[in-house]
């Protein structure tokens, strides 16, 4: 059972910031910008293969979404997509929370007193983001008229439509710990379109864990 605290809503922008800011605060070094190649291991450390070098680590922590198993082997692990809209009330009926509606499948989170995020079209699955269908008009079409069925309002103006999506476990868990790879990568994925609320949670545990002891056969 999930509690979604505010409806689940994070603003990801400020909260990427706020947690590059508090790394730095504890002392730790922030490469930003970089897309990683490769990752790999071997008995001395594992590795980070960026474009022009390779970065070593006694630990790498794999947390790239849905991308993550073109890194490393996460077991069962896949895609889905979460296409969300903009609509506009003309007639300024936005409510002042975020409203889940379990019946329709649709959801809106308010942004100002004219605009909102509504979402609840068809949800596509595919083994990789590269591979997931998007039929974007339709979707938006979709959000609009569950954006108008929860505000009770006819007058919604669709504005766009993004094409997101998360990586997905065949139980929605999360796989948090050593990746079958390597003891040395340590996986914090698949939190199947629910991370927003707990990630800052898990993150903190899995600091804790990995400060504590290491991997069975890894120094410290
Ligand atoms: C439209 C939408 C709405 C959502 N709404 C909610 C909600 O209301 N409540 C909720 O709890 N959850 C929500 N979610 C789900 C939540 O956003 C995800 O579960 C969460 O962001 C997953 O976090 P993550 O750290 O695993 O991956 P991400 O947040 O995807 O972060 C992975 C990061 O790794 C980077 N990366 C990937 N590959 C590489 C590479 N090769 N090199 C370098 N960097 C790389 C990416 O750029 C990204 O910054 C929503 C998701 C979407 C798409």
């Amino acid at each position: 059972m999930l509690h979604e605290p505010l409806a689940g809503y994070v603003d990801t922008r400020l909260a990427a910031r706020l947690f590059v800011q508090s790394a730095k605060e504890h002392g730790a070094q922030v490469l930003e910008g970089s897309t990683v190649l490769r990752v790999g291991a071997d008995r001395e450390s594992a590795q980070v293969m960026l474009a022009h070098a390779t970065l070593r680590a006694r630990r790498v922590v794999l947390a790239a979404g849905a991308a993550t198993p073109s890194l490393a082997q996460v077991p069962g692990m896949y895609c889905r997509s979460i296409p969300l809209s903009s609509v506009r009330s003309p007639a300024k009926a936005v409510p002042a929370h975020c409203i889940i509606d379990e019946v329709s499948g649709g959801y809106i989170r308010p942004d100002g007193s004219e605009f909102l995020f509504a979402g609840g079209a068809l949800q596509h699955d595919a083994a990789s983001h590269q591979q997931l269908f998007f039929d974007l008009p339709g979707a938006g079409a979709r959000n609009a008229e569950l954006a108008q069925h929860l505000t009770g309002t006819q007058a919604m103006q669709l504005l766009d439509t993004r094409p997101g999506y998360d990586g997905y476990t065949p139980d929605f868990l999360p796989h948090i710990g050593p990746s079958p790879d390597d003891q040395r990568i340590v996986l914090a994925t698949g939190f199947s379109g629910r991370g927003a609320k707990y990630i800052p949670a898990v993150a903190v545990e899995l600091a804790r864990q990995l400060a504590a002891k290491s991997p069975a056969g890894v120094p410290a």
